[in-house]
């Protein structure tokens, strides 16, 4: 199987399974106009954090890396009325992107919350309980926001966090590259935090050879 293949494979599912959704292609567009890299979640992989934060009933989702706001609309749809998102962003022109991309799909600010700043700075500010986490920002950050989400979880929080696979370079126990580092980190802490229950599963797709962790707090 070839990355063509895997392209092809995600366009038939998406094509067959997603509805036509200007508002979500308008806010990769703009995205791209405003010179933000290319590193959103799949469509696919947005309506998958739907689902999951829909079937754990989540009231209060937190998200670490916001980008342009496209997982932030999947995983704000998902709220029901009265919930709330807060997304931590670095970048102050991510933000600005994403905020109007929010606000285009109907979520103001006392809907989600766009916390601009080095995320490990602005997390410690946040108040819990969050029902859902997203961590998909840094990757050489990977352990502490998942020790970052901990603290603002409750039992029966549920943790993903993206891009753990690294086109399999996770497995390389000598790399010195900073996100497999940080990835493998964040393995070694799932697998001794007694708080957690995880699993991580490879993925292949439009975005390549990747993966996420599912994890599920005590
Ligand atoms: N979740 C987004 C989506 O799928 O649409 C994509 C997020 S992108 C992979 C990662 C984002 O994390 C970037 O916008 C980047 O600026 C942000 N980021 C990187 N380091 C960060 C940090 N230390 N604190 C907060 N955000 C950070």
């Amino acid at each position: 199987m070839t990355d063509k293949t895997w392209a092809e494979v995600d366009d038939y599912f998406t094509g067959a399974l997603l509805a036509p959704d200007p508002v979500l292609d308008d806010a990769l567009a703009d995205s791209a106009a405003a010179g933000l890299p290319h590193i959103a979640v799949a469509p696919n992989q947005g309506k998958l954090l739907n689902l999951l934060a829909r079937q754990a009933g989540a009231r209060s989702i937190l998200e670490i890396g916001t980008l342009g706001g496209y997982s932030t609309i999947w995983l704000a749809r998902a709220l029901p009325a009265g919930g709330k998102l807060v997304t931590c962003e670095y970048e102050p022109k991510h933000a600005e992107v994403a905020r109007a991309n929010l606000a285009r799909a109907g979520f103001g600010e006392d809907v989600v919350e766009i916390k601009v700043g080095t995320a490990l700075d602005t997390l410690p500010t946040l108040t819990g309980p969050f029902d859902f986490v997203f961590v998909d920002a840094d990757k050489s950050n990977s352990a502490n926001y998942v020790r970052a989400a901990l603290e603002l979880s409750r039992p029966g929080t549920t943790i993903v966090v993206d891009n753990v696979v690294r086109q399999g370079r996770v497995t390389d126990a000598a790399s010195t590259d900073p996100d497999v580092v940080g990835v493998r980190e964040m393995v070694d802490l799932l697998a001794a935090e007694p708080r957690l229950d995880a699993t991580a599963v490879q993925t292949v797709g439009s975005k390549g050879h990747d993966g996420f962790v599912l994890a599920l707090v005590r």
